[in-house]
C-alpha cells in the first residue's frame, strides 16, 4: 500500500505518526511510504532520516493523498479535503467526538481511532492511551519540579536541612502511576487517591500512601469497580467525602498532580477552588485534565487550558499535551503502536484485509463506507 505520513498541524502538536524505525519496517513489508517534508522535525527526525530508510519526501497533498494515512491527531477540514475517498486513516481521532466522526464518514474514509481499543492484554502493544499517558505522567513531574521553587528531595547540607516535597496525586491510572514513580525517584513524599479499589495496591507498591475514601454503600462500592478498567462517575456523597479528604491533604502538599478522567464524560472536579485558596503559597498544581472539566477547567476549576496561571499564590499548570513535550520518545512509542495495529488490518501480501471478528479492530473502527459505526451517547 501507499502509506502517507503528514506533518501534524494542530497547535502544540510536535509528534509524528511514523519514525524512520517504523517506516523501514513498512518498506520491508512491501509498502511505499511518502513523508511530508518536515513531518518529523519537531520530534528530532529530519527528512534525511526517512529518506535513508527508503521513504519519499513530499508535500501535504502527497502524504494526505495516500491509500493509508498515519496521523497523530484527527484531521481538520482542510486535511480531510486533501484525503482520498476510500482512504484508510489511523490516529488518535477523538472517538467521543460525534461531529468529527460524522465529518470523516461524510468523506467516505475508513477511520480507526486507536484510543478506542479495549484495555486487554492482547491490545497492550497498540495501546496509545497507555504509551502517551505514561509519558504525560513523567513530564508532569518534570514540569512540576521546574515550576516549584524548592527542592524535591530531602537534603542535609552544611547550611541546614531542606524538607522533601510532599506530592499529592489525584487519579492513579497510567499517568498517575508514572507520576508517582517519577516523583519517588526524585525523593518526594507521595500520597495518591483513586476511585477504583484496584488502584490501592498499585499506589502502595510504588511506595506512595493511599488516600482512602471508604465506600459507605453497596452502590458506591459497585460503581467504584468501573467498567472495562475505566472509572465511572461516583455518587455525590462519595465525591463530597473525597473532596473533604483531598482538601485536607492538599493543604499539606507542595505539589498536586491531577490526572482523573472518565471516558466520554467531563473530568471530575477533585480540587475545588476553595481548597486551592487554602494551599501553601508557592505550591504547584499540574492538571492533566485541563480543558476536559466543567467550563474548560480540569480536575481543578481554576486551571486554564494551555496556560500557567497563579491564583491564591498557587501556580496552576494546564498544559493539555504533555506527551508532545517529550516529542521524540512519544513519537517513537506511538509509531510502534500504529505498526502493531496495522498487523491486524493488513495481510502478508501488504494488502488491506479488515477482519470483522477482531474485537480490537471493530472497537477502533469509527466509520466506513460513509457510515458512522460508533454510537456515542
Ligand atoms: P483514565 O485516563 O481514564 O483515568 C485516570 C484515572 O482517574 C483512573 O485511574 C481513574 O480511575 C481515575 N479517576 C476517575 N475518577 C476519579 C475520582 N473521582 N477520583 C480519583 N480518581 C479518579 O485511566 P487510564 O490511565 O487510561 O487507565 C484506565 C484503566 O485501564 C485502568 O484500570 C488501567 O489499569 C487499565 N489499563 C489496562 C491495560 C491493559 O490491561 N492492557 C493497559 C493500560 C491501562
Amino acid at each position: 500500500m501507499r502509506i502517507g505520513v503528514p506533518l501534524e498541524t494542530r497547535a502544540n502538536e510536535t509528534r509524528v505518526a511514523a519514525t524512520p524505525e517504523t517506516v523501514k519496517k513498512f518498506i520491508s513489508q512491501g509498502h511505499t511510504v511518502i513523508v511530508q517534508s518536515n513531518a518529523g522535525l519537531a520530534s528530532s527526525q529530519p527528512d534525511s532520516a526517512y529518506e535513508a530508510v527508503g521513504a519519499t519526501i513530499g508535500s501535504a497533498a502527497d502524504a494526505l493523498g495516500a491509500e493509508l494515512v498515519l496521523k497523530v491527531r484527527a484531521p481538520d477540514s482542510n486535511e480531510l479535503a486533501q484525503m482520498n475517498t476510500n482512504a484508510v486513516l489511523l490516529g488518535m481521532l477523538d472517538p467521543f467526538d460525534n461531529s468529527n466522526n460524522a465529518a470523516m464518514a461524510a468523506k467516505g474514509i475508513t477511520a480507526f481511532a486507536l484510543e478506542a481499543a479495549p484495555r486487554t492484554t492482547r491490545a497492550q502493544s497498540l495501546d496509545v492511551l497507555s504509551s502517551q499517558a505514561n509519558i504525560a505522567g513523567y513530564k508532569a513531574v518534570m514540569v512540576a519540579a521546574n515550576e516549584y521553587q524548592r527542592f524535591m528531595p530531602m537534603l542535609m547540607t552544611a547550611a541546614g536541612t531542606v524538607k522533601a516535597a510532599r506530592v499529592l496525586i489525584l487519579g492513579a491510572g497510567v499517568a498517575g502511576l508514572q507520576a508517582i514513580a517519577t516523583a519517588k525517584r526524585l525523593g518526594a513524599v507521595i500520597e495518591a487517591s483513586d476511585v477504583r479499589p484496584a488502584a490501592k495496591e498499585q499506589i502502595e507498591s510504588l511506595g506512595a500512601k493511599f488516600v482512602d475514601v471508604p465506600y459507605e454503600t453497596e452502590e458506591e462500592r459497585e460503581i467504584a469497580q468501573g467498567v472495562g478498567g475505566y472509572a465511572r462517575p461516583m455518587p455525590a456523597s462519595w465525591m463530597q467525602r473525597q473532596a473533604a479528604l483531598v482538601a485536607e491533604r492538599a493543604k499539606q502538599a507542595d505539589i498536586v498532580i491531577a490526572t482523573a478522567l472518565i471516558p466520554g464524560r467531563k473530568a471530575p472536579t477533585l480540587l475545588h477552588s476553595e481548597t486551592v485558596s487554602q494551599m501553601k503559597p508557592g505550591s504547584v498544581v499540574i492538571d492533566l485534565a485541563a480543558g476536559k472539566g466543567e467550563n474548560g477547567g480540569g480536575n481543578c476549576p481554576l486551571t486554564e487550558a494551555d496556560k500557567v496561571v497563579t491564583k491564591h499564590g498557587v501556580k496552576l499548570v494546564g498544559y493539555t499535551n504533555l506527551a508532545s513535550m517529550v516529542a521524540a520518545d512519544a513519537s517513537a512509542l506511538y509509531a510502534r503502536n500504529l505498526l502493531d495495529f496495522m498487523k491486524l488490518i493488513i495481510d502478508k501480501e501488504a494488502k488491506l484485509a479488515i477482519p470483522t471478528d477482531d474485537d480490537i479492530v471493530t472497537a477502533c473502527l469509527m466509520c466506513q463506507s460513509g457510515q458512522v459505526l460508533r454510537q456515542n451517547a
